[in-house]
């Protein structure tokens, strides 16, 4: 059971460390979607109703270690203080001179954010001592530390892992609602259990998929990873992207679903055409008649059909990884037909993947039509794969 935040006891006057996941999208400075910063306010609030003093550790980017004013987390501080209705305040630094007179001055129900933990390289350090001296300075500030970086909980990093170690230490509410929603569909499914994955690259799932095929009732394979599925069932894929060094251990997938009766659909049909690009002429083929000269960018609509047909009979589904190349319209129509049918099954439906969830939101999908889409890719991913992540068991009692 993970640790909650009423399990702290009285926060009134105390000082919480939380740590978030502000890593939104800046184009020029500006936020492009705010969809994070969004998803962490309910337990800022929670925090701040219960009249603590709020410190929120961040990260933006990846600085390297390096203090650089890009990754700064001023813009985040900005849209924060318009988002939430109490004062929010902000450090020039992590643990220096800004931070601590800033939280000596901090009022309780209030909210201060502290310059982004990777400018400091010992928050990612491999080096146990060096993320624990890091985790030790932040610990000074706060009675208590609270988790719901969940873009981050996959990460043995000072602000994530050591620094529960220090303080009393619960998950945040945004954790507590990923972790329920995906151990709902990963440790228990109500059956049938169908996991749709595509995106580019079967390497980024293999452990994904080994997990899987001993669980799921069907695994459908879209995406640019379909083409090394069916290079590996004989067929030629032109110019598709395909993992050669990977074709073996597809095999082997084909055989162990087949041993283990876990349905494991592949294309039928594709969309092709001669080069990646936006404009290019699109042309629907079957799976095994892809022309030399041309690509895979989506699966057909006969593939679509089939996909949205199973995912209608299924009672749990997840879904990770676009169909096509679904930044252009052009070839976004598979992406668009599985997630039509996720939100229209009365199935208990998971989104997982930054860009699965983008894709989703970016075709104009209501998001209360699934019943969770994640907001951390990697961290979703490892869950899928059945591990254990270290800033998730660090708060279990
Ligand atoms: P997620 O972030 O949801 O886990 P991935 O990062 O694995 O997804 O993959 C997303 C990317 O896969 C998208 O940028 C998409 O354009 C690309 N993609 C999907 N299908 C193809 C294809 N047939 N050929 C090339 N790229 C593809
Ligand atoms: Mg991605």
């Amino acid at each position: 059971m993970l640790k909650t935040i009423e399990s702290l006891g009285e926060l009134r006057g105390k000082a919480v460390l939380v740590r978030s996941d502000f890593n939104v999208p800046l184009k020029d400075g500006v936020i492009t979607d705010d969809g994070r910063i969004r998803a962490a306010l309910p337990t800022l609030q929670k925090l701040t109703e219960a009249g603590a003093k709020v410190i929120v550790m961040a990260h933006l980017g990846r600085p390297k270690g390096e203090v650089k004013a890009e990754f700064s987390l001023a813009p985040v501080a900005k849209r924060l203080g318009a988002l939430v209705d109490v004062p929010v305040k902000r450090a020039s630094d992590l643990t220096g001179e800004s931070a601590q007179a800033e939280i000596a001055a901090l009022g309780a129900g209030e909210i201060l954010l502290l310059e982004n933990v990777r400018f400091d390289p010992r928050e990612t350090s491999k080096d146990d001592a060096a993320r624990a001296e890091l985790a030790g300075e932040l610990a000074k500030f706060a009675d208590f530390f609270v988790s719901d970086g969940f873009g981050v909980v996959h990460r043995k990093q000072a602000s994530v892992y050591d620094i529960a170690k220090r303080l009393p230490a619960a998950a945040g509410l945004l954790v507590m609602k990923e972790i329920e929603s995906l151990s709902r569909a990963t440790e228990n499914p109500e059956r049938p259990y169908t996991v749709v994955l595509g995106g580019s690259k079967v390497s980024d799932k293999l452990g994904v998929i080994a997990n899987l095929l001993g669980k799921a009732d069907a695994l459908l394979i879209g995406g640019g990873m379909a083409y090394t599925f069916l290079k590996a069932k004989g067929y030629e894929v032109g110019n598709s992207l395909l993992e050669e060094d990977q074709l073996e251990t597809v095999k082997g997938y084909m055989e162990e679903a087949q041993k283990n009766g876990v349905e494991l659909l592949v294309p039928v049909d594709t969309v092709v055409a001669p080069e990646f690009a936006a404009d290019a002429p699109a042309t629907i083929v079957a799976a095994d008649s892809i022309p030399a000269d041309q690509m895979g960018l989506d699966i057909g609509p006969k593939t679509a059909e089939l996909f949205a047909e199973k995912i209608a009979t299924s009672r749990t589904v997840v879904w990770n990884g676009p169909m096509g190349v679904f930044e252009f319209p052009a070839f976004a129509k598979g992406t668009e037909a599985v997630a039509t049918a996720l939100s229209e099954s009365a199935a208990f439906t998971v989104i997982g993947g930054g860009d699965s969830a983008a894709a989703v939101r970016g075709l104009g999908f209501d998001e209360e039509k699934f019943s969770h889409i994640s907001t951390g890719g990697g961290a979703s991913l490892e869950l899928l794969e059945g591990k254990v992540l270290p800033g998730i068991s660090v708060l279990e009692d």
